[in-house]
């Protein structure tokens, strides 16, 4: 995936710039757990998105080169780097879940679609020994200061993975 195709969400509901690169521009932007841009509301599991393109675009290169393969298979051979993905999530769902105003909480929860924000983990993943994508990964390593598959898409990177042009 070039940088070009990166999936790039609507910034109606992205926008609180949480992390800048050296250059200024946006790392990582939050998004809030509810995205209200058609019509009805529905979940954004999403917390974190990755906007820096150069970035992105290391993380991409180590998804071309099998890295979302790889921690999977790390997680599904190491109990201790499981439990802390584990927990990482739980902690993801708990905070997602906080970051709802009470009453989006009680429309959420009367429309049946709480599971979608407190049952999910990092990025809405339903299999907690699934990694789905670095991007997110990534952007929740950068805003917490440390995660579990961070550390390990970091011991895949040959190079340190930053803004670099
Ligand atoms: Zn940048």
């Amino acid at each position: 995936m070039s940088v070009r195709e990166l999936p790039v969400p609507d910034h109606a509901f992205v926008g609180t710039v949480l992390l800048c690169c050296p250059s200024g521009h946006s790392l990582v932007d939050g998004c809030y757990p509810l995205r209200r841009d058609r019509g009805r509301p529905e979940p954004f599991p999403t917390r974190h998105w990755l906007r820096c393109p150069n970035v992105s675009g290391a993380i991409a290169r180590l998804e071309y080169a099998g890295g979302v393969r790889r921690i999977e298979a790390l997680i599904a051979a190491d109990p201790d780097l499981r439990a802390r993905v584990h927990a990482d999530h739980r902690t993801y769902a708990a905070e997602r879940w906080s970051a709802l105003t009470p009453a989006d909480r009680d429309w959420v929860t009367s429309a049946g679609l709480a599971p979608a924000l407190r049952e999910t983990g990092i990025g809405g993943i339903r299999d907690p020994d699934r990694v789905k994508c670095l991007h997110l990964h990534w952007a929740h390593h950068l805003v917490t200061g440390g995660s579990a598959i961070g550390e390990q898409i970091d011991e895949l990177a040959d190079t340190p993975i930053i803004c670099a042009r």
